[in-house]
């Protein structure tokens, strides 16, 4: 049976060998060897081909290298003999397929037939996968909101199964790619003639009609060891043993299998992801380092995404809290429509706001959920607009008042991962609907009390030992405790102002990022976020509280050696012992001397330009070119992988307007280029750094894209608007 597999593998790669061939001889004939591509919004190349062998495929000519790599592994079908000798040719053959499937979408690329768009419904898939929303995801993949990657290809018997299989896999908040087709039918068109919402924000991903298209799901998944894992291009056997090790995908192969499907899948059991099928396929048990089925089957619908999981050895554990609707991080993107709309509090509709206190443990009653509010039910039932104000009081033997503001960050997802539940904003100017369909199902007013009541006490756990959550929604009551609410917000302001890396005696260290980075540490001080942008100082410091032996550590300060540059020798020891000598010492407040190490998931990247004596800092998500010459894209790749990279330095928006900011290279001074939506993002706060450091109105002499994107028309503006950098001592 098993010889079946790899004969099919075998067949399926010759054939996609030469079907690149083919289209390629095409591409060339028609625009000539040294015509010029590359995916869109990627720093390398084509990643498979870059990762496995480390030749960039920049042209045409290129893909013909590439191809000629793919070749050299193929094999002839085999005629009998036993089954054992044919694994290799099967893998080998699967790694020939990624890399003549990679040129085969390029080349689609280049025809401007990528992204698919269904010629039925005029829905456009998703298509190739940017770095950029590769590291906008690498903080979920460390943090375990997202523990894994499912690639379904195929067609289910049915829409409804269809709807089920991947609302299991939403719940469970794995992220799952749909490609491929059955029978003329797709996952894909499933879901949306069922009217599930696709995308990004709702973690089920597009990527094309084809089996071929699952490609872009392993393309995703090889650059998690290039961009996080610091993998050398090239080194192909590092590169996957850390897919099997860390990336967590497996996949789901709905109805019968070809050869090209077939072949896929050797190239994915190459990488250590695998496959369940719900046909009567051969099962090929763990060869080598494996330790789970490499293939299996489940003819049950309702099984075959929990044995997908235990297959990849996924231990997931989900908190739901008692509602009527599915609940999860993959609902969290999910938008509600005006139309859709049952009722809304807020967004300057009402009054409304969200406030969570600390209280004694005898002032509240835990899991108590009060409506404050005249005729509350039947105004509820009626829909339309309502004044809401959220108090959540928390009591706790380890809450301590600075934890407040840390607990009502997280209302947010408390309530947008209720599907059909909505939530924006924060304090008072939060903004929360609730759809029809949630309605439906059975939601109520008294649900928001207890999802967040659950959640909190699940997110805080061991802090958090009673919650009780009052909803007003009459106006005067509303308006009435806002008053109070504002005075409290503004207290924790004052406080949070007041937390300078001189006023405490530990830092925090978030290990997170090791799973994929094994050497990189963030060091978290109060005036210098972790880089990704999503944890502060006191997060790490409840998240301590939380969980003492996990992800964020106490670091004591220990002595100052270097107050400018910010050296503690707390910091240095601890990092030794954190990198496993990798980092030896760290300069908190500069750039140009052991700054701190990058991962991959930073949100901006600052990077010297020493013709103009200053920095540039350009934020993920801008696609534009730099005065350096480079895009974040390509900068991004240079950065990352948990080395200390003088002069490039990957950080959190909000650390920009921070008094640290590169203290020791002369702070704020040296920024001399920054997108326009980056300035404007954080315009309010820099406002007020500029004016404390004695130069307000910098962020207007900073140059943009709409001013420039090299460095010779730069320095003209810099000299024109006379910017402070180029009076500065020389960075170098
Ligand atoms: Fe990763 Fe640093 Fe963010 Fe922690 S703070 S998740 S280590 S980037
Ligand atoms: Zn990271």
């Amino acid at each position: 049976m098993s010889k079946l597999i790899a004969t099919a593998a075998i067949r399926g790669a010759n054939k996609l060998v030469a079907q690149a061939e083919t289209m390629l001889e095409k591409a060339i004939n028609e625009k000539g060897k040294d015509y010029v591509f590359e995916f869109p919004d990627t720093a390398f190349h084509l990643p498979m081909i870059y990762a496995m062998t480390a030749f960039p495929v920049k042209t045409l000519g290129d893909m013909k290298v590439g191809l000629g790599f793919a070749k050299e592994l193929l094999h002839d079908e085999p005629e009998e003999h036993i089954w054992k000798p044919y694994l290799g040719e099967a893998l080998d053959s699967g790694m020939a397929t990624l890399f003549a499937e990679e040129i085969i979408l390029a080349l689609r690329y280049i025809s401007g037939l990528e992204p698919c768009k269904d010629p039925e419904t005029g829905y456009v898939y998703n298509g190739f996968i940017s770095d950029t929303i590769q590291r906008n995801l690498g903080i979920q993949l460390v943090d375990g909101t997202m523990p894994g990657f499912a690639a379904i290809i195929g067609a289910a018997p049915s829409d409804d199964i269809a709807v089920t299989i991947v609302r299991e896999l939403q719940e469970k908040n794995i992220l799952t790619f749909l490609s491929g087709q059955y029978k003329g039918d797709s996952v894909t068109k499933q879901l949306l003639r069922k009217g599930v919402q696709l995308g990004w924000d709702t973690r089920i991903v597009p990527l094309g009609p084809d089996t071929e298209h699952t490609l872009y799901a392993l393309d995703w998944a090889i650059r998690a060891s290039l961009i996080f894992g610091g993998k050398k291009p090239g080194d192909f056997k590092e590169h996957l043993k850390y897919q099997k090790d860390r990336v967590f995908a497996f996949a789901i192969v709905l109805g019968e299998l070809d050869d090209i499907k077939w072949t896929t899948g050797a190239g994915a059991i190459n990488m250590g992801f695998p496959a369940i099928g719900d046909t009567d396929i051969p099962v090929i048990h763990p060869t080598g380092v494996c330790t789970y089925e490499e293939v299996d089957k489940e003819f049950d619908h309702s099984k075959i995404a929990q044995k997908a999981i235990e297959m990849r050895g996924l231990k997931i554990t989900v908190e739901k809290p008692p509602i009527p609707v599915a609940y999860g991080p993959a609902f969290e993107g999910e938008r509600i429509r005006k139309e859709d709309t049952f009722i809304e509090f807020g967004g300057q509709r009402t009054a409304a706001f969200e406030w969570v206190r600390m209280r004694e443990l005898d002032e509240i009653e835990d899991n108590k959920i009060i409506v404050i509010g005249e005729n509350w039910q039947q105004r509820y039932e009626a829909g339309g607009q309502m004044p809401l104000g959220i108090l959540i009081e928390v009591a706790g033997r380890k809450m301590q008042k600075d934890f407040e503001s840390v607990i009502e960050r997280k209302i947010h997802s408390n309530i947008n991962e209720a599907q059909g539940i909505w939530h924006m904003g924060q304090r008072d100017i939060n903004w929360v609907r609730i759809s029809n369909a949630a309605k439906k199902e059975g939601f109520t007013l008294e649900h928001l009390g207890i999802l967040n009541a659950t959640m909190t006490h699940h997110r805080f756990r061991s802090i958090v030992d009673k919650v009780q959550v009052t909803l007003y929604v009459d106006e005067k009551d509303v308006k009435g405790r806002l008053d109070e609410a504002r005075i409290a917000y503004r207290e924790r302001d004052l406080r949070l102002g007041s937390l300078t890396d001189e006023a405490v005696d530990t830092f925090y260290s978030c290990l997170l990022c090791q799973s994929f980075a094994p050497s990189h540490v963030c060091v978290i001080t109060p005036e210098r976020l972790g880089l990704c942008g999503a944890y502060n100082w006191l997060d790490g410091k409840a998240a301590f509280e939380i969980d003492p032996t996990g992800g964020n550590q106490p670091i004591t300060k220990g002595e100052c050696l270097d107050p400018k540059f910010g050296r503690y020798t707390g910091a240095d020891e601890y990092l030794k012992k954190a990198t496993g000598g990798a980092v030896e010492t760290l300069n908190l407040y500069t750039i140009m001397e052991n700054p701190m190490t990058s991962c991959g998931c930073f949100e901006c990247i600052i990077a010297i330009i020493p013709e103009a004596n200053g920095v540039m800092i350009v934020n993920r998500g801008f696609t534009g070119m730099t005065p350096i010459g480079m895009k974040f894209s390509t900068l991004a790749g240079t950065v990352g992988g948990g080395a200390q990279t003088p002069g490039f330095m990957g950080v959190g928006v909000n650390f920009i307007s921070s008094k640290k900011f590169l203290y020791g290279d002369g702070g704020l001074k040296r920024i001399v280029w920054m997108p326009k939506g980056l300035k404007e993002r954080i315009a309010e706060d820099f406002r007020k750094t500029e004016e404390a450091a004695g130069v307000p109105g910098l962020l207007d002499k900073i140059a943009d894209e709409t001013i420039c994107e090299d460095s010779e028309k730069l320095l003209e503006f810099l000299t024109q608007v006379g910017h402070p950098a180029l009076s500065m001592d020389p960075m170098i």
